[in-house]
């Protein structure tokens, strides 16, 4: 059990309308405050912390609008050139001075400095000057808002997140353009809770990190650059809240609990309490958790296993060293499908490298290429498929467009030269698939050969297991792979039928089914026999709760969001491994997933009690 979920007990249920207890507007109709409210959102970034709040509203500068002469076109255009220049400078200069600290933001403000100086940008700036004849602030902020709405629309996540990015640039444009200064989150004298609408990636690049001690704020999802960068500086942080900014006051004091992803607004002083004890024994924690940053991921007894981060994006390389991987068991390679033209060769090889030599010598295993299912992009696919989950995804994609699938691979072999890089293929139902997959591999090194390109000789390639028939000829696969990684989130979902995405059946996904344990021992025992180990990637991996379980069923690698990697391994470091094969051997003996979780939960009081 975490030590902040200890406070949920406060929280009382009560039926909507009793009577007798008066509830402050809130979100949470079910629930009562006596004199505190809470609102809830999404948990980005883990930690607990009390504090005053501040609220950052954006003064959106009033941007005049006024028409002008054919004559002064030429004046206001070099207006514009001269705030892009100045605007360019600054971000070059945040750029510089962020060099070799953190990659995440020299790749913010140099995609910043790409926009500022983007010819296309330019040139629908003074096309739009010329046939409009209106002021050149307002043209620039129409430009921005058409093309920042645009992004929102996107059924994309990705896209929409980069919304932002072209709002923090037009307002840099813009106030230069109108000559404000902001007040900066970079001269903040005393520790506060962020409250924000939303915050711009420069903000929090520049913000006194400090001083800000958490962000609570009402816009954002786990993908937004907001959410990588304070993740990535370890900033407790709940992100789409919706009503942060209207429930809370300048001077509240909050609770942010950034491992439940909730904010209490005046907790009672019961609530508080409670709150400090859990901020003391994270604070404790914090401090083991630090020291175990260089230490092997080992239990009492000796048995060894790594311990890697899952990565969605180059930029969150940086975080995931920080919280002590050894490695990326897992960089998804989606991201680069999602926005056009950043597929191309040189923009993969790119992207690739930089995570590759963010993480130095240690291994990155990329995934190729995993869209459709629950994970659909649009130019790849319509609306046309009754089944998405049963259809054209993954690998099944890959193969099917020889060229794209090849152009990923020898973007991947270019990248190995830069440190260790190890493939894997999604989604892998049979070894024909595998030798198709294979085949590829061996045409993209052949044409990466004749072009002169070199690539390392010694990359592994391993197999996704994902399907259960992929887990029932794991022995056959087991022949062609280098490893095994274990997807549960698929897994789960193809072998209990339960759509990953689907909350009404969401109850289902159980981990600790009778049958997701015989295929996680059948997958591992079959890696073992053909003497390749056996990883994991999904979600299952960074379970605290089930690592014992994981541990002695002889999982040799956990991949998983790198936060969750100090708690893990906190935990391997503290148990025995002859005792975790124990424990996997009764929780394979369960019929039943109750059965199963109580079990474990058991075994963690038992074993873990100290921790
Ligand atoms: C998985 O299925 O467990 C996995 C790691 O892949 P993804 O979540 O990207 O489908
Ligand atoms: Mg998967």
């Amino acid at each position: 059990m975490l030590p902040v979920r200890e406070g949920r007990y406060w929280l009382k249920r009560i039926r909507k309308g009793a009577g007798h207890v008066s509830l402050k507007k809130s979100r949470f109709y079910d629930y009562a405050y006596y004199s505190m409210k809470i609102i809830s959102g999404i948990s980005v970034s883990p930690g607990v912390v009390i504090g005053k709040a501040l609220l950052f509203l954006e003064d959106q500068p009033e941007i005049p609008r006024y028409s002008i002469t054919r004559d002064t076109v030429e004046q206001e255009l070099k207006r514009f050139v001269e705030a892009a220049q100045g605007a360019a400078a600054e971000l070059r200069l945040l750029k510089e001075s962020a060099q070799g600290i953190s990659r995440e933001q020299e790749g913010i403000f140099g995609a910043h400095l790409l926009m500022v100086e983007d010819p296309d940008f330019h040139y629908q700036i003074k096309a739009r000057l010329e046939s409009k004849y209106e002021n050149i602030e307002w043209i620039v902020w129409e430009v921005s808002r058409e093309l920042s709405q645009k992004l929102v629309m996107s059924p994309n996540a990705y896209l929409r997140e980069r919304a932002a990015d072209v709002s923090d640039v037009s307002r840099r444009i813009i106030g230069r353009l109108l000559g404000i200064k902001r007040f900066s989150l970079a001269e903040l004298s005393e520790d506060v809770i962020l409250v924000v609408h939303s915050l711009l990636p420069s903000d929090i690049l520049t913000m006194n990190k400090t001083r800000v001690k958490a962000l609570a704020m009402d816009t954002g999802s786990r993908t937004s650059h907001a959410a990588i960068l304070v993740r990535s500086f370890g900033i407790p942080a709940v992100l789409g809240l919706s009503a942060a900014t209207r429930e809370i006051s300048a001077g509240d004091i909050l609770v942010v609990d950034g491992e439940e992803g909730t904010v209490i607004i005046d907790p009672d002083s019961e609530t508080k309490k409670n709150y400090e004890g859990a901020v003391e024994r994270n604070k404790k924690t914090a401090g083991k958790f630090n020291s175990l940053k260089k230490l092997p991921a080992e239990t009492l007894d000796g048995r060894r296993v790594a311990i890697n981060a899952n990565l969605d994006m180059p930029e969150e390389a940086g975080g995931a060293s920080l919280y002590g991987a050894e490695g990326v068991g897992l960089f998804r390679s989606e991201f680069l499908f999602m926005t056009p033209g950043q597929s191309a060769e040189e923009n993969q090889f790119r992207s690739y490298s930089t995570v590759v030599k963010a993480m130095g010598k240690k291994p990155v295993t990329i995934r190729t290429v995993d869209i459709g299912g629950d994970k659909i992009v649009p130019g790849f696919h319509g609306s046309d498929e009754a089944n998405p989950l049963l259809g054209w995804r993954a690998i099944r994609l890959s193969l099917s467009l020889p060229e794209m699938f090849k152009t990923q691979l020898r973007a991947i072999l270019r990248a190995s030269l830069e440190g260790k890089v190890k493939i894997m293929f999604p989604l892998i139902s049979g070894i024909e698939e595998l030798e198709d997959a294979l085949r590829f591999l061996e045409e993209a090194k052949a044409e990466c050969r004749k072009s002169g390109q070199d690539f390392s000789d010694h990359i592994e390639v391993g197999t996704m297991i994902e399907i259960p028939a992929a887990v029932m000829t794991a022995d056959i696969l087991a022949e062609k792979s280098d490893f095994f990684s274990i997807g549960t989130n698929d897994l789960i979902q193809y072998s209990l039928a339960v759509d990953r995405g689907n909350e009404k059946v969401n109850y289902l996904a159980q981990p600790v089914h009778p049958a997701v344990l015989r295929f996680l021992k059948r997958t591992i025992d079959a890696a073992h026999n053909r003497g390749i180990p056996a990883a994991m990637c999904g979600e299952m991996a960074g379970d605290p709760l089930l690592t014992p379980l994981l541990l002695g069923l002889g999982l040799d690698e956990f991949s998983m969001a790198a936060p969750a990697i100090p708690r893990v391994k906190h935990i391997i470091r503290g148990v025995r491994f002859s005792d975790c094969q124990k424990l996997a051997e009764e929780a394979l003996a369960c019929t039943a997933c109750k059965q199963a979780n109580e079990l474990l939960r058991g075994w963690a009081k038992d074993h873990l009690k100290e921790r």
